[in-house]
């Protein structure tokens, strides 16, 4: 069943699908083990005895593996072969000659992957949502530790024996039905990873990792809301737009315009403080709230981010690109008008700051007022090419005016 989900999913080695099918490969050696075991008793081959539980152990392994790489931890294939090798190690020296000594020694590797298996999904930062396959998991690991005292008490001796033991049943039933249980948490933690992703990607751009437009707009619905109620405490937005953006794809292409985009991002998220939230409105530009910030810093803030993006923007992939960024700013001490007034102004101040020739911050007040802030030489890209096309100068003048 998971080796068919897996196939279904194409079988990709994205975390989700891949930690279906790790388990489910697991499964099936756990299984390979078994039929081991029956190979052995039906034939009465012993090696197959030590083979069967090589196997189970390092089935173990794998799925201990397949949960530490979903919980997002960094592989570590070698530490899957360790309990298979401590197996055969103290069957090798003679260290576990006796079928019970056997039963001990696989019964506590079985009990310490499954352990660490739990751990792992643990320490997952959202280990909330998986409590059912830790537990389930710790349930696993106590029963093969309570297997260890019966092993004790009541020795198997023989194979013979074991197979006639009154615990066998009990064994299997509980085996088969933890299987069962776990495969199912399996999918259905892999299935919730997936719509988280799906979630999160709905509300990323992917050019820029930054929120989307649809994402800002709820952030910044929700901050105006809290600050609606908060009583007192300011709250501002910034709106900035890539200065003659279109000119820079023309003259370097599609693919640095992308690259000058992402340098944005990364230097906006760098200038703005961890509670200020940026957003990719769409195209060249660019949106961010911050709370809880008044109108004098927040033009500080905007000021910084300009000019860093006017240091960084002047080379990029080393190329004289040029790039820079007119930003519009708007506060309110208390946002009793709403998002939808903040939006107004800052795209006003936008509006103005590339009218007053871009590179530049300008601020509007609640009351109207155009504040110019800062402002910087503008450089136009590729002027022989703008000569060439006289007529995009004069689109831009116009658009100035
Ligand atoms: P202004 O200074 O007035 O803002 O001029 P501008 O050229 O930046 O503005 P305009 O709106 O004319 O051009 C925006 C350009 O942004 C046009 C479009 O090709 C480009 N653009 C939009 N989205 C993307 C993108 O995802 N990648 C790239 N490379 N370019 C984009
Ligand atoms: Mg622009
Ligand atoms: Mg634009």
């Amino acid at each position: 069943m998971l080796l068919l989900t897996w196939g279904r999913d194409g079988w990709s080695l994205e975390a989700a699908p891949r930690f279906v099918g790790s388990w489910g490969l697991a499964v099936l050696v756990f299984s390979l083990g078994g039929m081991a075991m029956l190979w052995s008793i039906t034939s009465g081959f012993t090696g197959g005895m030590v083979l069967g539980a090589t196997l189970a152990t390092l089935a173990w392994g794998m799925k201990w593996h397949a949960v530490r790489r979903f919980a997002g931890r960094p592989s570590a294939p070698f530490l899957i072969l360790l309990g298979p090798a401590v197996l055969l190690l103290s069957v090798l020296l003679g260290l576990a000659t006796s079928m019970d000594d056997r039963f001990v020694v696989v019964c506590s590797i079985l009990a310490a992957y499954g352990f660490a298996s739990a751990y792992e999904l643990r320490r997952m930062p959202d280990a909330s949502q998986s409590w059912p396959a830790i537990a389930l998991l710790v349930l696993a690991s106590t029963l093969y530790v309570s297997w260890i005292p019966v092993a004790v008490t009541v020795p198997l001796e023989s194979v013979a024996a074991a197979m006639t033991s009154k615990w066998l049943p009990f064994v299997v039933l509980a085996t088969l039905l933890l299987r069962v249980a776990l495969a199912f948490m399996v999918l259905s933690m892999a299935k919730e990873r997936d719509e988280e992703e799906q979630r999160r990607n709905a509300l990323t751009d992917s050019l820029t990792g930054l929120p989307n437009r649809r994402a800002l707009f709820e952030i910044a619905e929700s901050v105006v809301e809290r600050r609606l109620h908060g009583g007192g405490t300011p709250v501002s937005l910034i709106i900035a737009d890539l200065d003659y953006f279109k000119d820079t794809n023309d003259t370097f292409g599609h693919t640095l315009g992308d690259e000058v985009l992402r340098l944005f991002a990364k230097v906006a998220q760098l200038s703005l403080e961890e509670n200020h939230v940026i957003g990719r409105l769409g195209g060249e530009e660019f949106a961010a709230i911050l709370p809880g910030v008044g109108a004098e810093e927040a033009v500080e803030v905007a000021e910084r981010l300009r000019t860093r993006f006017a240091e960084s923007g002047g080379f990029v992939s080393g190329l004289p690109v040029g790039a820079t960024v007119s930003i519009g700013v708007t506060a309110d001490r208390q946002v009793d008008s709403g998002l939808s007034s903040l939006f107004r102004r800052a795209d006003a101040a936008l509006y103005a700051a590339k009218s007053a020739g871009r590179n530049r911050v300008v601020f509007i007040g609640s009351d109207d007022t155009v504040v110019p802030v800062g402002e910087g030489r503008v450089v136009r890209t590729s002027p022989t090419r703008l000569f060439a096309r006289p007529g995009l100068l004069e689109f831009s003048q116009v658009r100035s005016a």
